[in-house]
């Protein structure tokens, strides 16, 4: 039987005295009336990665559903508008949850309303804090011209993770092009300090000059909240303190081998991204 494929870091191992505020508490902003799910999805992976605490941060309208999914993971409403979308106020509230956390993730299901917009400009403009951009935090900012020099501030510590659309719209290089999406993406991280998830098979990874090609992975990921569960594993290993780059790498090492583990029980065609979630603990402790 094949040797199981290598983490490319390792977590480290857990002393005997430790508590949960050793294991990061992080924040997973986003979710909208219809996808409560895709922000779940992210919370859930973090818990299953190892955050010590997890928060999902959502429209006032949905905080009931999202809490339904999981007892462990807490819930806080933020103003929302008469859609169930993020209304602008709920930016303002934004700054004093900032406090206490080690990581936050930022877009999935979050659409692209006004709310939305604010929310980004907050977390771009007045946190160091290390920090995740998905799904509709990369639409918004491309909305944005992101990165334009007023809004490239503090950009070390961000990671973004686009799928070829997102990234379609934040580049202009359409998906079709995948060798120039690579190089764009190298472009911009070299110019911006952030890490990009090129996702795809395989998945690449850019970091200033530094190029890394992951190696797990199945076509069978290409499955609706797949990317919810990366955002969520790469965010809870920020908020665990590993450097951008490691996270990011192990992040997206360990959710393709948990969709390998999920094709292999289910088939490629059957898996969901709940099954990939369902993998996440046999992976992760394979990883110390
Ligand atoms: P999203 O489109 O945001 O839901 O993200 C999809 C996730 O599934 C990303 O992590 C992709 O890298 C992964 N994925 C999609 N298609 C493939 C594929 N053909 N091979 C490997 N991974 C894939
Ligand atoms: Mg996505």
């Amino acid at each position: 039987m094949n040797a199981p494929p290598l983490p490319p870091v390792h977590l480290p191992a857990r002393n005997s005295d430790a508590h949960k505020g050793n294991f990061g508490r992080v924040m997973l902003v986003g979710g909208s009336r219809g996808m409560s799910g895709s922000i779940a999805l992210s919370s859930m992976a973090a818990l299953k990665t190892g955050s010590g605490l997890v928060t999902a941060a959502v429209p006032d309208r949905c905080l009931e559903t999202v809490a339904s999914f999981h007892p462990c993971m807490m819930v806080v409403p933020l103003a929302d508008d008469a859609q169930g979308r993020f209304a602008t106020e709920a930016a303002l509230a934004l700054p004093a949850k900032l406090k206490p956390l080690d990581a936050i993730a930022c877009g999935p299901g979050m659409t692209m309303a006004a709310g939305s917009v604010r929310i980004v400009e907050r977390l771009l403009q007045t946190t160091a804090l290390p920090r995740v951009l998905d799904a509709d935090a990369i639409n918004v900012l491309a909305l944005m011209d992101w990165p334009a020099p007023e809004n490239v501030q503090s950009s070390g510590r961000l990671v973004l993770t686009p799928h070829p659309g997102e990234l379609h719209r934040l580049t202009g290089v359409p998906p079709s092009d995948r060798e120039q999406q690579i190089s764009i993406a190298q472009i911009l991280a070299e110019r911006t300090g952030a890490v990009i998830v090129v996702k795809g098979g395989p998945t690449v990874v850019v970091s200033g000059d530094q190029r890394w090609t992951n190696t797990t992975g199945n076509p069978g990921m290409a499955t609706g909240g797949s990317g919810d569960v990366l955002t969520g594993v790469i965010t809870s290993l920020l908020g665990q303190k590993m450097d951008p780059w490691d996270a990011t790498r192990l992040g997206v090492w360990v959710h393709g081998r948990a969709g390998d583990l999920a094709a292999a029980q289910h088939g490629e065609a059957g898996m969901t991204a709940l099954d990939i979630l369902e993998q996440l603990p046999h992976v992760i402790r394979q990883c110390v």
